[in-house]
């Protein structure tokens, strides 16, 4: 079982192949921790030369949606990606260096009877939060 096997069952089950490109573009996430579009294009044409940065920037638009990478602003403004993680966890980002710390806690397991309620099915949910860790604010 490859380690992305997680990830490429999120593709599937949200309609989309999984190809060679997409899996080289999982395994250039997994390199870094946090990657911008431009340094994760840099990373997949060292193994797929002809993937455009437009091609990355669709595909990580598709992950996105499907939870597989989660999306962060950090200093500089330009936002950088990074895989979901196969364990469910939230984080408190610090926007000037971009350090993040995890969190033992989901908010929505304090909502969960509402949705249930509400017969929505979840897919996916998102709950960051930014500020200043210790060291720059
Ligand atoms: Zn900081
Ligand atoms: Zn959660």
């Amino acid at each position: 079982m490859s380690a992305y096997e997680y990830y490429l069952d999120k593709i599937k089950q949200g309609g989309f192949k999984i190809t060679q490109q997409r899996i080289e573009i999982l395994k250039a996430l997994s390199k870094d921790k946090m990657q911008s579009a431009e340094q994760l294009h840099n990373n997949v044409i060292l193994i797929q030369p002809n993937v455009s940065l437009d091609t990355i920037y669709r595909n990580l638009h598709m992950f996105l949606k499907l939870g597989v990478v989660t999306e962060t602003k950090v200093g500089d403004g330009k936002t950088r990606f990074k895989l979901s993680g196969k364990k469910h966890n939230h984080h408190m980002t610090c926007v000037n260096c971009g350090s993040s710390v995890e969190l033992n806690f989901c908010p929505m397991d304090l909502i969960k009877d509402q949705i249930t309620s509400k017969n929505f099915r979840v897919t996916n949910h998102n709950f960051e939060i930014f500020g200043y860790c210790s060291c720059c604010s």
